[in-house]
Order: C-alpha cells, then sequence, then structure tokens
C-alpha cells in the first residue's frame, strides 16, 4: 500500500506546489471539495492537464479520470467539437455583451426538446445560482416560505440551503425529525425556520409532514438521485410517491439535476425515471466542462420571471461561452446511441467491480445508475444519510481509494462523492479499471 503519503516522491511537485499554494490562497485551494478537510489529504494533486478519459498531474502521473471535474466533463476532456466551437466564438464574437442574441433561442429549444419538464429555461453560470433562483420562485409562485429538504443532500453554497448536508448526528436531531444544521458560522440565523429536513425515502414521513404542514410549504427540493452522500438510489415508487403528494397540497417539486442532468439520461433523471418535477436545476452535464447553468420549468410558474416578478440576473448570465458550449455539448450528447454506449461502458465498470469485491469477499454495495456511481464498503444497504453516517465504513474506502490512485486510477478522495464516466472511457480503461481494483482488494482485504 502506499499512494499519496508513503509514496511521497510520485507527488513531490504536486506537494512543493500546495506548500506555495497555501501562503497565498486559503486552505492553498479555491473550492472546499479540494480541501484536506474533503479527502486530499495530506495535499490534492495539481494538475497539469487532461485528454479524454485521462488525466495528468504535474508530477506525469497519468491517471484514468473518474473524478471527471466533478461531473462536468461528461464528453471526457478537451471535447474537440465544443473546445473548437467556443475557441472560434470567442475570437470571432467576443465573450460578454449584456444583450440578447439568437443562439440563446435554439439552445433553449434543445433543452426544453430534451427534458420533460421544461417549458421555459432561465440560464445562469453555475448550479448554486440555479438551486437559488428555484427556491426563490417557488416561494413567489406559492406565497409560501417552507421548503422541504433532506439531509445529505447539497444544493449549492446560499444561504437558503447551506444546510444538514453531512451533519454530525450528535447534533441532528432525531431520525423522524432531524433538525437543520448549518454547514457552518456565518449563514444567517433564522434561515432554519424555513426549512423542514426530513430522511430521504422515507414515503410515509413525507406525506405526513406535508399533510399537516402542505398549507405553509413552498417546495420540495430534492436530488432525484441522492449524488451528494456517495450514490443512493430512490427506491422504487419514491419519486412518484413525491409527485402524487406534493401535487395533491400545492407543493412545487423541484428536482436538483446540478448531477444528474444531460448525465443519465438526455433529459436527465426525471426522462430515466419517469417523473415530471415542477422546475428543475441542470448544470454540470449542460456545458461540457464550461461554466453554464439553468433553471426552468412549467411556464405558468417561470410567468413570474417573465413578468419580472421575480428577479434572475447575472452579468454573465448567457455569455457567449456559455451559450457555444452548452449548444455544442447538446449536439453531441444528441447524437443516436450516446447514451447507450455511456450506459454500457459504465454498467460493466460497476458490475465487475462488484465482482471483484464478491471475488474478494469484502462486503461493499457498489450503487449508482449508469454513468454515476460510488462504492459503499458496508454490509448494510444504504437508504439515506444516516445509513451512510452509522454504517460506511470510511477507512476502509480510503485504503480503497489509495490503492487505485497508486495504480493510475482517479477518483474523489471522498466517500460521500462519486465516480463518473465519460463518453470518451473505452472499454479498455475499464479492463484496465478492474485489474487496478482486483489488485486493489487483495491487498486491502
Ligand atoms: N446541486 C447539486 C446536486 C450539486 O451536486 C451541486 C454541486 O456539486 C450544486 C447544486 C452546486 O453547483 P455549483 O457547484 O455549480 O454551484
Amino acid at each position: 500500500m502506499g499512494a499519496i503519503y508513503q509514496n511521497a516522491a510520485r507527488y513531490a511537485k504536486s506537494r512543493a506546489l500546495f506548500a506555495a499554494a497555501r501562503e497565498v490562497i486559503p486552505s492553498g485551494v479555491n473550492s472546499t471539495a479540494r480541501a484536506t478537510w474533503s479527502g486530499w489529504d495530506p495535499h490534492p494533486l495539481f494538475v497539469e492537464g487532461g485528454d479524454g478519459s485521462h488525466l495528468r498531474d504535474v508530477d506525469g502521473n497519468d491517471y484514468i479520470d473518474y473524478l471527471l471535474g466533478l461531473g462536468p466533463m461528461i464528453l471526457g476532456h478537451r471535447p474537440p467539437k465544443v473546445t473548437d466551437a467556443v475557441v472560434k466564438a470567442i475570437r470571432e464574437q467576443g465573450t460578454v455583451f449584456a444583450l440578447p442574441a439568437a443562439a440563446e433561442i435554439g439552445l433553449t429549444r434543445s433543452m426544453i426538446a430534451a427534458v420533460p419538464s421544461l417549458e421555459q429555461v432561465r440560464l445562469c453560470n453555475t448550479g448554486t445560482e440555479a438551486v437559488l433562483y428555484a427556491v426563490r420562485l417557488a416561494r413567489a409562485f406559492t406565497g409560501r416560505n417552507k421548503i422541504i429538504r433532506f439531509e445529505g443532500m447539497y444544493h449549492g453554497f446560499s444561504d437558503g440551503v447551506y444546510w444538514s448536508k453531512h451533519p454530525g448526528l450528535n447534533v441532528a436531531g432525531s431520525d423522524r425529525a432531524p433538525v437543520a444544521v448549518p454547514q457552518g458560522p456565518g449563514l444567517p440565523s433564522g434561515i432554519d425556520s424555513s426549512l423542514i429536513i426530513l430522511p430521504w425515502n422515507d414515503t410515509a414521513l413525507l406525506r405526513e409532514v406535508i399533510e399537516r404542514q402542505g398549507h405553509e410549504i413552498a417546495a420540495v427540493l430534492t436530488e432525484p438521485v441522492m449524488c451528494n452522500t456517495g450514490c443512493i438510489l430512490p427506491e422504487p415508487g419514491y419519486l412518484e410517491a413525491m409527485r402524487e403528494i406534493t401535487r395533491k397540497h400545492g407543493v412545487l417539486l423541484i428536482f436538483d439535476e446540478v448531477i444528474t442532468g444531460f448525465r443519465l439520461a438526455l433529459g436527465g433523471a426525471q426522462a430515466h425515471y419517469g417523473v415530471t418535477p415542477d422546475l428543475s436545476t441542470f448544470a454540470k452535464g449542460l456545458g461540457g466542462g464550461f461554466p453554464v447553468a439553468a433553471m426552468g420549468g412549467r411556464k405558468d410558474i417561470m410567468a413570474l420571471v417573465a413578468d419580472g416578478t421575480v428577479s434572475m440576473a447575472g452579468t454573465y448570465a448567457a455569455n457567449v461561452i456559455a451559450v457555444t458550449a452548452a449548444i455544442a455539448a447538446l449536439q453531441e450528447l444528441s447524437a443516436p446511441g450516446m447514451f447507450e454506449r455511456l450506459y454500457k461502458v459504465s454498467d460493466r465498470l460497476r458490475l465487475g467491480l462488484e465482482r471483484v469485491f464478491d471475488e474478494a469477499r469484502i462486503a461493499t454495495r457498489v450503487v449508482g445508475v449508469g454513468p454515476v456511481f460510488q462504492v459503499w464498503f458496508s454490509d448494510h444497504d444504504i437508504r439515506n444519510y444516516r445509513d451512510a453516517a452509522r454504517h460506511a465504513n470510511h477507512e476502509l474506502f480510503r485504503l480503497w481509494w489509495e490503492g487505485m490512485l497508486d495504480r493510475g486510477v482517479l477518483f474523489h478522495p471522498g466517500a460521500y462523492e462519486n465516480l463518473f464516466v465519460s463518453f470518451a472511457h473505452s472499454d479498455d480503461d475499464v479492463d484496465r479499471t478492474l485489474a487496478a481494483a482486483r489488485e486493489t482488494a487483495r491487498a486491502i482485504r
């Protein structure tokens, strides 16, 4: 065993750069997900570049990349058509005009054609913004204040939703009545009274709470697949029940498809599961690696944006880079047979990993759908965040991660993150990943 701790010479340049970065950048990185306490301990890898399914660090190590920028690189790194389109647009048009452009209409039409719930769409820059807008719009439309959200999910870092992501169970209330736990100091007090935190995959409890308090609940905000506590699938019928209960009580259903959108299917998780929300948010998969996000849904709700009642602003919203990248990425994703191929490669990997752990007699659950999944080191079924907090073995996950990194396979070191597969991953990548997994499993069992 080795990896980042024992095998220091292999990561010497990353280590030196991290030391330099910490002098000027708090924690040495520009996002919490890259910080030492998020798993990149003792330091993150510093990247040199990527190509297709591969990433190269500054020490010259090459990895098969399942981190994929935390999801956006669904077409692989430097997808030629998207990159070329963006470079051409920058050269020939420019970047930011604060005026609308014709290209926005075509892009929006393509999104509406692809995603079942979309009747109208507004573009923005990040998933955080998209969710912020969806929640604001839901409150304005319903005239109600409270939002139901689920423990273990992440909906961006805005004050209104940056609660109860992975709270300590000692401060998070009971299993049936969790309390809202802020992500940290600095969130305004009082917001917690506008949130109802529930465990996921519990239809009876959701029904009970909405029947009792529906008149004050604006929306249920959920990831359709919980991708921010490892990967947890909705139990059969759960999303359908959510739809039925919310509709009955005039509560809006918001699918946060920032991870699942344009990844589980061209139409996102809502197309995959056949459940249509009122509003949805999109980001990562949409732009082929360029920053672009979107919020959209029912036209009667979006009417409040249309008439200016609810404001969605943004200097960079629908900038040339974002729109051009999204158009090119959607064109790629829409090609016939794309998702079938993606699922074939992804399923081979997921099922192959299951076999590897079975053969090594290591209790795991390899949970996911198509090109997003995670390995739970646990002999329990994980249905919600508290199951994960109680039953997932993080130490074993760490050994697994280190073993794979040493063998040239990269994914996020956090057990609550995911492995992402791209259209650029090949059967050869999968074979090599499974060979590395076999060796690693033998070494850690
Ligand atoms: N919603 C979900 C489900 C996410 O996973 C994320 C980011 O990982 C966000 C929202 C926030 O998106 P962004 O990082 O683009 O602000």
